[in-house]
């Protein structure tokens, strides 16, 4: 893997060439080996060169930012951003098929989960990174400009505002959605975004099969149909968790979603 260069600027402007003192460190980053291994076992992903350095500097960023800026995750340790950030992720591809040039949105993406590491693997996709708080957003523009990364947009608004958008409502192939709410309300801010005959997938703990029975009225109204729960076990990971995977068979009807936090308050 190659190794970044950083430049630390002391003084004076970046591009001022006086005598303003200059320090250039050069660092390895992390080395992912866990994350390569069972990217490669699990879901038959050989990460390339520069996937390895767009992870490492995606790690980096999230600790850096999440230390002085913004409360990002409480996951913090280089292994846990490899295991429970990273190869989680991209267990999507697990349970669907993903095609070139998809669209794509992750609504409650937080620091950018799932979304952001399967556009490092597949990069064609068209991404929406949906998110209601505006600090997460400003380190994902930031994150994505420091990746250099074409073809992600950033939705700053709830998820009951963005079903009812035309920009985005019934606009989508894949909907995607990690720890964001209960099923019920989950199927509420999902299904209004996803195109007759796309998939949505909730990704959830050891709840999921329960909660997807919770969530058979909410499917039934908003024209959801389940079609899986796939099992997922991470290296090192006690817990099962579930890929929760329905396809929309029919039209939302024009009420839904409900107005911010109603589906919250009183789940279908
Ligand atoms: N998906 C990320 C992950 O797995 O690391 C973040 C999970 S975090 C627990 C839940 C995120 O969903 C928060 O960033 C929160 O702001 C966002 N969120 C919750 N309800 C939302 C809504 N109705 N519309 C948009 N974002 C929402």
């Amino acid at each position: 893997m190659q190794a970044h260069t950083m430049r630390l600027y002391t003084g004076g402007f970046e591009n001022d060439s006086s005598s303003h003192a200059q320090t250039v460190i050069t660092f390895q980053p992390m080395q992912l080996e866990k994350l390569t291994a069972a990217a490669r076992d699990m879901f038959g992903v050989d990460l390339s060169a520069e996937q390895r350095t767009a992870f490492a500097l995606y790690a980096e960023e999230l600790i850096a930012w999440n230390k002085a800026r913004a409360n990002l995750t409480a996951i913090t340790d280089p292994e846990g951003i490899e295991i429970r950030h990273f190869l989680d992720s991209l267990s999507i591809l697990r349970a669907v098929n993903v095609p070139p040039n998809a669209r794509v949105i992750d609504v409650g993406t937080g620091a950018g989960f799932p979304g952001l590491p399967l556009k490092i693997i597949q990069p064609s996709l068209q991404l929406a990174l949906l998110e209601a708080t505006g600090k997460k957003i400003a380190f994902l523009e930031h994150l994505v400009g420091a990746l250099k990364i074409s073809g992600v947009s950033f939705v700053n608004l709830r998820a009951e505002e963005a079903g009812q958008a035309a920009a985005h409502r019934e606009s989508y192939d894949l909907v995607l959605a990690r720890a964001v709410a209960h099923m019920p309300i989950l199927v509420e801010y999902l299904l209004p975004l996803c195109k007759l005959g796309g998939k949505c997938i909730a990704m959830k703990g050891e709840s999921a099969i329960a909660e997807a029975h919770h969530a058979e009225n909410a499917l039934r109204v908003l024209g959801g149909k389940l079609l899986n729960v796939h099992p997922v076990e991470l290296p090192g990971v006690a817990e099962t968790h579930y890929l929760v995977v329905f396809g929309k068979v029919a039209a939302t009807p024009p009420g839904f979603p409900r107005k911010p936090g109603i589906p919250s308050k009183k789940p279908l």
